[in-house]
């Protein structure tokens, strides 16, 4: 079969990869002048079952209220515009905060997680790939004793979901990783899972672009979509500012601006930007920077070491699609990370970054059918794209060729949404 894959990310690369091992002709359509150069360049690297806990949970609501207008808020919503999408997504969003949903949510973001880093290993051990990937898990720390506590029972549904997480005392914590020293003091505790990761996902976006290419996948880069074109339930080619590119079957993947293709084929997608940001600090000489990849829960900030670089980031800002730096976000990384690991690296030369993350109201992506017969979705990753990307993209091309997913699809497609 002929198939179109729409952008280049670390998604679409994926899916375009598994395609062409199946024996598709698959070409790849992006605007960019490579791979990999939106929201897949620079992000927290975390390849992250553990964060399979949603953000709509019981416990977001007071944290809403009380981040309300703070420029330095974890997660800030600036809802002050009528978009009838947004508040249908916002209403979503808040009735997936209850704890049963969450419950559901984990699991299903858990399944897709698990399976995906299975995928991820599997090409790194087929290909040789390598992309400053550290295999030393992830550790969570927590400076609060209530924060501590639900993340102890979130943990305790993750381990019953197949995850291996431990709790860590502070003095563990700083055996596990030494960097942590300088603010073990002030520490409630942790929680390890040693299974994780983590990787510079751009560097595995071109180097897997790269490989799939050499077996035959075509990257038309540099080229803008306009239109997704339909006909009674078929999709009927893609519009471009290079004209109409034609295939049998179309694959759906520009993250954060996938919404905006679908409407004028008559259905929604519940996908909202939320502008992240990052640090790219250069280590140097310094020799207080992690190698256990770290988060800190409360503040929602990461930090993977991705060989001489420390990446720091985080945060999520409701705005849109705009991707300028609002004015204190990336100091508020900036602060905090030299704070945890004063001698993390040279942090006057740190490269700021932004990017949207494509969010559905659950955090579950949106993977498989739509209305359309030959249209098919690999996309709304929510905060969790690098993870989930390997084995998104071989449930995708499993259904397409006509297999059943190594994986249960059920509440990862479109359909739970019900009439969109
Ligand atoms: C600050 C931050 C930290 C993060 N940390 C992590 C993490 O630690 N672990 C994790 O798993 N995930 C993380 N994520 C999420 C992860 O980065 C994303 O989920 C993932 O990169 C999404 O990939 P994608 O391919 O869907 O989107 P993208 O990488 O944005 O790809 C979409 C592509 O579509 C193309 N495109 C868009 N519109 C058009 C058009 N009109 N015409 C042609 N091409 C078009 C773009 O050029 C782009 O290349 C983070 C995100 C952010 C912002």
């Amino acid at each position: 079969m002929k198939i179109i894959v729409l952008g280049a990310g670390v998604i679409g690369t994926t899916v375009a990869w598994y395609l062409n091992r199946d024996g598709h002709e698959v070409t790849v359509l992006d605007r960019q002048g490579g791979a990999g150069l939106e929201t897949s360049f620079a992000n927290g690297g975390q390849i992250s079952a553990c964060h399979a806990e949603p953000w709509a949970n019981p416990t977001v609501l007071p944290k809403l209220a009380r981040w309300l207008g703070r420029e330095d808020a974890p997660l800030l919503f600036r809802w002050n515009r009528w978009d009838p999408a947004l508040w249908a997504w916002g209403i979503r969003f808040l009735s997936n905060c209850t704890g049963k949903r969450a419950r559901i949510n984990t699991e299903r973001t858990l399944r897709l997680a698990l399976y995906s880093r299975a995928c991820l290993q599997a090409i790194r051990a087929e290909t040789g790939l390598s992309y400053d990937e550290q295999t030393r898990g992830i550790l969570h720390f927590y400076r609060d004793g209530p924060q501590f506590d639900h993340a102890r029972k979130a943990a305790a549904v993750m381990r019953a979901g197949g995850l291996p997480r431990f709790e860590k005392t502070p003095a563990e914590c700083v055996e596990i990783e030494p960097a942590l020293a300088t603010v073990a003091g002030g520490l409630a505790g942790g929680i390890y899972t040693p299974d994780d990761e983590s990787g510079d996902a751009y560097k595995f976006t071109v180097g897997l672009a790269e490989r799939a290419a050499a077996a035959g996948v075509t990257f038309e880069t540099g080229v803008t979509i306009s239109a997704i074109l339909g006909e009674g339930d078929r999709v009927t080619g893609i519009a471009t500012d290079r004209g109409v590119r034609r295939a049998d079957a179309y694959v759906l993947a520009l993250g954060s601006y996938s919404p905006l293709f679908t409407r004028s084929l008559g259905f929604s997608l519940p996908i909202v930007p939320a502008k992240g940001y990052s640090i790219t600090v250069p280590v140097g000489d310094h020799t207080g920077a992690p190698t256990v990849s770290i988060t800190d829960d409360e503040h929602k900030i990461v930090y993977s070491r991705l060989g001489q670089r420390l990446r720091v980031a985080g945060t999520a800002e409701m705005a849109g699609w705009n991707t300028a730096p609002g004015p204190r976000r990336t100091k508020v990384l900036e602060d905090l990370a030299r704070a945890t690991f004063p001698d993390g690296g040279d942090y006057d030369r740190a490269e700021p970054w932004t990017g949207l993350r494509s969010v559905t109201p659950d955090s579950v992506p949106l993977l498989g059918p739509t209305p359309y017969g030959n249209l098919w979705l690999d996309t709304g990753h929510s905060t969790l794209g690098w993870t989930m990307a390997c084995g998104s993209g071989k449930v995708v091309a499993d259904l397409i060729s006509g297999r059943t997913p190594e994986i249960a699809t059920d509440g990862l497609t479109l359909s739970r949404f019900g009439r969109v």
